[in-house]
């Protein structure tokens, strides 16, 4: 039998940080620093190539420019690795796995991001587990099949679907948390994949690449005392195409005439509007409350479960596609790659 062969990319975080000053300040290094930290990587018996983004970025830095050149280097690569795994740091890690499983149509392979919250060379490092774990991921395969062939995000022992995760924790170990959509797998003694949550595709296309976001975005959180100048301000931003408004409980907005009018006026100059929760998990449900009603009948999409980060991502992906505006709210409320429970 062949050995699995995984391509590792290699964008920054902490995971390859070391500290530069007496301060302990944390700054990205080259990967063959992270690769000499691991030596447990030759032992795996996979066929192991990397590729180092230069220089390596804090993922604070990251944007649609560099997704756009990960999602083409895996494409560029896709036909000899079997699996991928990108290393990234975690501040970010939920935006660029939502983009991800946007930008890659037809993905049959496992996509595994992972991290850490301790630099590699660290004694107590939570990146070698993180790291070698993922790597085994990538390549398991049964009856010759990838057992997740989806993007992904690995953590603590535990396999989320890359575009549910959010950040929950800046400081522990275990980071993510996907509220809303159960596990794709978790280690143990032994990596026990949940397959009843993992997407398999029925009919296998050949895998497109959409490269192409729109940054005319904002996301306007919601908090009881925002003034309607503030309010206004931002929905009156020049080139604004789309707002995820980030509103209370299931989809709630304070009932101020104004609030709701701002909304109408900036809807009749197209912009669109995503309805999310606040809250970690559970969905937006407008309509089941007075005060949300409104929002659905001014035209407000319902961003339903989805978080912020998964919305976000959407809203420039679908603006960037060239699509009408109203294909553009259809797509928004509808399952594009797991993001969302229809
Ligand atoms: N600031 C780092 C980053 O996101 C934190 C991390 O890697 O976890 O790049």
């Amino acid at each position: 039998m062949n050995k699995p062969s995984i391509l590792l990319i290699y964008t920054g975080g902490t995971i390859g940080m070391v500290q530069k000053n007496e301060q302990g300040m944390l700054s990205p290094v080259k990967f063959d620093q992270i690769m000499d930290e691991v030596p447990e990587l030759n032992r795996l018996g996979y066929l192991l190539e990397t590729i180092a983004f230069n220089p390596p970025i804090d993922s604070s830095d990251m944007n649609p420019k560099v997704w756009a050149k990960l999602a083409k280097t895996i494409h560029r690569n896709y036909n000899r690795f079997d699996g991928f795994v990108i290393l990234h740091g975690t501040d970010t890690m939920a935006y660029t796995s939502s983009a991800l499983s946007y930008m890659l149509e037809n993905l049959d392979k496992p996509i595994v991001m992972t991290g850490s919250q301790l630099p590699i060379g660290i004694f107590r490092t939570d990146g070698k587990e993180n790291l070698i774990t993922s790597i085994e991921i990538a390549a398991a395969q049964k009856n010759g099949m990838t057992i997740v062939p989806e993007v992904c995000v690995y953590f603590d022992n535990k396999l989320y679907r890359g575009n549910r995760v959010i950040k929950r924790h800046a400081d522990h170990f275990s980071v993510f948390d996907s509220v809303n959509y159960p596990l794709l797998a978790k280690a143990g003694v032994d990596i026990k994949y949940f397959t009843e949550n993992i997407f398999y595709q029925a009919n296998k296309g050949i895998l497109e690449v959409r490269t192409r976001f729109d940054e005319n975005v904002v996301v306007l959180k919601l908090f009881p005392g925002m003034s309607k100048a503030v309010f206004e301000s931002i929905l009156n931003i020049p080139g604004l195409k789309g707002v995820v408004l980030e509103t209370f409980g299931s989809g709630n907005v304070p009932t101020s005439q104004w609030l709701i009018r701002s909304i109408k006026r900036a809807i009749r100059r197209k912009v669109i509007f995503l309805n999310v929760t606040q809250c970690q998990g559970g969905a937006v449900k407008m309509g089941q409350y007075l005060v949300s009603k409104e929002l659905l009948e001014a035209g407000v999409v319902s961003g339903k479960d989805m978080t912020t980060e998964a919305a976000v991502t959407k809203l420039m992906f679908l603006l960037g596609q060239g699509l009408n505006h109203e294909d553009i709210k259809m797509h928004l409320h509808k399952n594009l790659s797991g993001e969302i429970s229809e």
